[in-house]
C-alpha cells in the first residue's frame, strides 16, 4: 500500500527499540527520512544502522533525553521542518498509587502529557503553514481501561488526550491531523521486563506468566512492534487527512466495547 509519505521528514521520538522502533520502521518503509531518538546512543547507532540497510531510507539518529528542553531542540535542529511528529516516551513504572510522591506524579506527568504538548507547540505552525502535517502520539489502551499499576500512565495520557482534542479541530482545516494510537499488550523489552518482575515476585515461571496475560485477548497473542508501527504510519499517511483527534486501540480485541 502506498502511503503517499515518500521524502516526507519524520521525527519518531523514543525510538531506538519497542513500538517507536516499529512505527519509526515503518515509515523509513513508505519512503520517508527520519529523525529517531532514544537515551542509549550505541543501541540508537545500531537502530539506525539497521533502518538504513534495511529500507535505505536517509536516517539521522539523536541521542537525547525528549523530557528535556535540550533534547527537543536536537531533534528539531535535525529535522527543523518535520511533515510527521510521533510523540512516544518511556512509560512510568508499574506502581502501586499509595507509593507515588509529588515528584514521581510530576515526571509521569512531564513524560507523558507536557513532553509530546511542548514538540507539537514547536512544530504544528509550521506544518500548518505547509499544509500538512500528520502527529501522532502513542499513548495507551489505559487511557480507556483502567490498568492495575499504571494510573499516573493512565492519567497523563488522558491528560494528553484531552488536551489535544481542541487542538486537533483547530488545525484540521490546515491538513494537519492529531491522532492518538493506543497499545494494548504489545510484545516489547518493556513488555517482558514486567514479566521478569512478575516471575521475581512470585516464583513463577514467566511463561506461565505469559499465557495468562494472553487468555483475555481475543486475538489470543500479544501484538508485535511491527504491526503496531504499521498502524501508526497508516495515520501519517497523506491519505488519512480527514481523521483527527481519534484513539486508535492495536489491542487484539481486548478493549471489549462496541464502539
Ligand atoms: P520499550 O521500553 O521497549 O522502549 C522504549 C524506548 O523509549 C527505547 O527506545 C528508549 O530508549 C526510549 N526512551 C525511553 N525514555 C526516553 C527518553 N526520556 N527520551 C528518549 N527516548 C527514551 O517500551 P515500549 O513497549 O516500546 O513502550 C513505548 C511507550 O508505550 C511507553 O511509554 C509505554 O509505557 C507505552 N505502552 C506500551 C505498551 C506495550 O504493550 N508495550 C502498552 C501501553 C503503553
Amino acid at each position: 500500500m502506498d502511503l503517499g509519505i515518500s521524502g516526507r521528514k519524520a521525527i519518531v521520538c523514543a525510538s531506538s527499540r519497542g513500538l517507536g522502533r516499529g512505527s519509526a520502521e515503518a515509515l523509513a518503509d513508505a519512503g520517508c527520512e527520519l529523525v529517531i531518538n532514544g537515551i542509549d546512543a550505541a543501541r540508537l547507532e545500531k537502530t539506525a544502522d539497521d533502518i538504513r540497510a534495511r529500507y535505505g531510507a536517509k536516517v539521522t539518529a539523536v541521542a537525547a533525553d525528549v523530557s528535556t528542553r535540550e533534547g527537543q531542540d536536537a531533534l528539531l535542529a535535525a529535522c527543523p521542518e518535520p511533515d510527521i511528529l510521533v510523540n512516544n516516551n518511556g512509560g512510568p513504572p508499574f506502581r502501586d498509587f499509595r507509593e507515588l510522591d509529588r515528584e514521581a506524579i510530576l515526571k509521569g506527568v512531564a513524560q507523558n502529557m507536557v513532553t509530546p504538548i511542548e514538540l507539537i507547540q514547536r512544530v504544528i505552525d509550521g506544518m500548518a503553514e505547509r499544509g500538512f502535517g500528520r502527529i501522532v502520539n502513542i499513548t495507551s489502551l489505559s487511557v480507556k481501561m483502567p490498568i492495575a499499576g499504571l494510573d499516573l500512565s493512565s492519567g497523563a495520557r488522558a491528560g494528553l488526550t484531552a488536551f489535544l482534542a481542541g487542538v486537533a479541530r483547530d488545525y484540521a482545516a490546515k491538513n494537519v491531523t492529531i491522532n492518538n494510537v493506543l497499545p494494548g499488550k504489545i510484545d516489547t523489552d518493556r513488555l517482558a521486563s514486567g514479566f521478569e518482575r512478575a516471575s521475581a515476585n512470585t516464583g513463577r515461571p514467566i511463561a506461565e506468566i505469559r499465557e495468562e496475560q494472553t487468555r483475555d485477548i481475543p486475538a489470543a497473542r500479544f501484538g508485535t512492534a511491527e504491526e503496531f508501527g504499521k498502524v501508526c504510519a497508516f495515520f501519517c499517511s497523506a491519505g488519512t487527512g480527514y481523521v483527527t483527534g481519534q484513539n486508535i486501540v492495536v489491542d487484539g480485541g481486548l478493549y471489549p466495547a462496541a464502539f
